[in-house]
């Protein structure tokens, strides 16, 4: 049985180098003036250039005197104030031997200038500016062409578009840009006792959350949901919603992958041709997870606890909506935060345990939460993350460091 970080870089290899061979994704159009939040979490299908140097011009970092450092070498130095430069409005003329000239933040400096003096080490008397501390060549202002120059890629072609790069996008003048289409991700529940959330369970039924946390999961990682609905334990119409599935970019499945009467989706993916490349790995929760490739598309058979289905989504179908979108895996987040108590695993798997982390005192602290199991929805809200307690380490004592994964979308 592989381990979680051997099932999931499988899936990754194995989604990159088909994906490549396979035409990749069209890029689209995105037109997002006045509305830049519909190009967030896309994917960009360009390399997006400097319209011009950044700062456009030499940018004041201060507000104060702009003048020539050699006319202020030593302390005490008095130079004629003949003007203001302000953000948006430079002074119009060049500064000469012996003069200054007011500046403000973000303001250009003034032909003739090599320096910023801080207004907090100067002072006026009449006419003139007397300057406490000698100038340097360069202080206090950002040379123009000194953070980009123009032409250069500002936000290179696969970089997912936070609010950051949308910054930089904007900056350069940009409100279209080529981005690729977001992968068509089928949402298939699967179980006899599964009802639509908007029906009235019978009393041994319960409600899809499955496909509504899937399809949660699906947009965070770049994805687009296409919701199948659920399909009942029985063969011809599981197959007939996996082929319907298999027409998007990736299929996602939950439940009937464990080995119970009922579970029948590995045998209808086998009918169909699937290629398996595993069929369990070593976690819980999430055993019984497969992946497989079937008529050219990803298929993931996540198990139905709900605990399971959404630990299993973001270890193993997540990097590959990522590779899908465009863009690259982005490695499992995790981090290391001090254990608040003893913990004892049973052995032969690596747990992924509800939990909570917080930073009482600036460091990270972390307490896996009571809970009932996989089908524990309560103790995933409760908490903020998982708790990893590896396959390796399955006794740990309070104070030990211990890998935490965030829940995604929250952190
Ligand atoms: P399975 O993996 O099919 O054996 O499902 C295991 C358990 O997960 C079932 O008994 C259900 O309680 C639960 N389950 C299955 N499918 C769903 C779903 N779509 N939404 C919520 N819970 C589910
Ligand atoms: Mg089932």
């Amino acid at each position: 049985m592989l381990s979680y970080e051997e099932a999931r870089a499988k899936v990754i290899a194995v989604i990159r180098e088909r994906f490549r061979a396979a035409a990749a994704h069209e890029p689209e159009a995105l037109e997002f003036a006045g509305q830049p939040s519909r190009a967030l979490g896309r994917v960009l299908a360009e390399d997006v250039t400097a319209d011009r140097p950044y700062p456009p011009f030499d940018r004041s970092t201060r507000d104060g005197f702009a003048l020539r450092a050699s006319d202020a070498p030593n302390p005490g130095a008095k130079l004629r104030l003949v003007g203001e430069s302000r953000a948006g409005v430079a002074f119009d003329g060049t500064v000469g031997v012996g003069e200054c000239v007011r500046i403000m933040t973000g303001a250009a400096l003034p032909r003739g200038t090599d320096a910023v003096a801080m207004q907090e080490y100067a002072h006026t008397e009449g006419d003139f500016v007397v300057f406490d501390q000698p100038a340097r060549t360069g202080q206090n202002f950002v040379p123009a062409g000194k953070e980009i120059r123009a032409g250069d890629v500002v936000v290179a072609h696969g970089a997912w578009l936070g609010y950051a790069e949308l910054a930089m996008v904007a900056q350069v003048g940009r409100s279209r840009v080529s981005v690729f289409a977001r992968p068509r991700i089928a949402i298939l529940s699967t179980g006899d006792e599964v009802v639509d959330v908007a029906k009235t369970p019978g009393p041994f039924q319960i409600r899809n959350s499955n496909s509504v946390s899937l399809a949660a999961q699906v947009s965070l990682a770049g994805g687009e949901p296409v919701m199948l609905g659920n399909a009942p334990d029985e063969i011809a119409e599981l197959r007939r919603r996996i082929e319907r599935g298999l027409e998007t970019d990736a299929l996602i499945l939950s439940g009937g992958v464990s080995v119970g009467k009922y579970d029948l989706v590995e045998n209808v993916l086998r009918e169909l041709g699937v290629e398996f490349f595993f069929d369990a790995i070593a976690i819980r929760p999430g055993k019984p997870a497969v992946f497989g490739w079937c008529k050219g598309k990803p298929v993931f058979g996540l198990p139905g606890n709900p605990v399971s289905t959404m630990v299993t989504f973001e270890l193993l179908a997540a990097p590959g909506i990522e590779i899908l979108s465009g863009s690259e895996p982005q490695p499992l987040p995790l981090f290391k935060a001090k254990l608040a108590h003893s913990i004892d695993e049973k052995p032969g798997l690596a747990h992924f345990l509800p939990a909570r982390v917080s930073w009482p005192g600036g460091e990270p602290v972390v307490e896996a939460l009571p809970w009932e199991g996989s089908g524990d929805i309560g103790a995933v809200v409760r908490g903020n993350c998982f708790l990893v307690v590896h396959a390796t380490k399955l006794k740990l004592a309070a104070g030990e460091p211990v890998d935490v994964l965030p829940r995604r979308g929250i952190f």
